[in-house]
């Protein structure tokens, strides 16, 4: 394979490759249905890849393009869960609310979860690799808020600054998604667990006041603390680097308040400058 790509885009590369390596590579390779049947819920992997480009991430390149599961093979395998009486249902993908846009070019992930609306046996659905940005900018909030399955919505908040939030081209403003939020559970509430960032390039003790702020707002039950790691290969390395004890103590404060409020958290990321 040749590439010819730009000196200052060895991102460009990355994605050329990754393209290359994927473009052929059928979903049923990433392993579609995971039966955890003593617990009786299974997984469902829907979609792998994310067309977003938010300027931190990694993931894009290593699992792009989007590559979603026939919509029939998903319903097949929704039926059969119910028929063997699984009560709990994850769905689960890089971004899965972009489910459908590689194949039928449009967002499909509303018409799963109508789908799984009619299943006796299926109680509970939790919706995993949740984009905001894609629910809000393609009007997900009233399927999700009369859904009756689903209980739950795993997604990336990174920050509740503004300005952070526009560093990391995260396609909504802290406004947007509370009033996501607020207005589903203002029909049915639905549990939150909201990945943030420690230490993104440039962020201030005013930035985590706010992130704390917004928090406080959408009231997850569970945050994962994402230590912010750097690589040369994404767009936020251009931005001022805040130093590993910056990113460590941003880190302190964020999982001190967050337990004082009694929020379950995990803390994730090297926290490394380079890797
Ligand atoms: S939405 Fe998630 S997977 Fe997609 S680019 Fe942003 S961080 Fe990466």
């Amino acid at each position: 394979m040749d590439y010819i790509v730009p000196q200052n885009q060895p991102s460009l590369l990355l994605k050329l490759i990754s393209e290359d390596v994927l473009i052929n590579k059928d979903i049923n390779d990433f392993g579609m249905v995971v039966r955890y049947p003593e617990y009786s819920f299974a997984e469902i992997y829907i979609s792998n890849g994310c067309l977003n480009n938010c300027s931190f991430c990694k993931l894009t390149f290593q699992k792009y393009p989007l590559k979603s599961a026939e919509l029939s093979k998903v319903k097949e395998f929704i039926d059969s869960l119910n028929d063997e009486k699984y009560s709990k249902v994850i769905l689960k993908g890089t971004n899965i609310c972009q489910y459908g846009l590689d194949i039928y070019n449009e967002y499909m992930l509303p018409e799963i979860i109508s789908y799984l609306e009619k299943k006796e046996n299926i109680k509970n659905v939790i919706l995993a690799g949740f984009s905001f940005k894609d629910a809000i900018k393609n009007d997900f909030q009233s399927v999700i808020a009369n859904s009756r399955k689903v209980v739950e919505l795993c997604g990336s908040l990174e920050s509740g600054s503004d300005r952070i939030l526009e560093l990391i081209r995260k396609g909504f403003t802290s406004d947007e998604i509370i009033n996501f939020v607020q207005g589903i559970r203002k029909i049915n509430y639905k549990s939150l667990y909201l990945n943030i960032i420690a230490g993104f390039p440039t962020e201030t003790l005013d930035d985590i006041k706010k992130t704390l702020t917004v928090l406080k707002k959408l009231d997850p039950y569970m945050v994962d603390i994402c230590r912010y790691t750097n690589s040369e290969f994404v767009y936020s390395s251009h931005y001022k680097q805040l130093s590993p004890t910056e990113i460590q103590n941003h880190t302190r404060i964020y999982s001190k308040v967050l337990q004082k409020r009694n929020i379950d958290i995990n803390i994730s990321g090297k926290g490394y400058e380079y890797n």
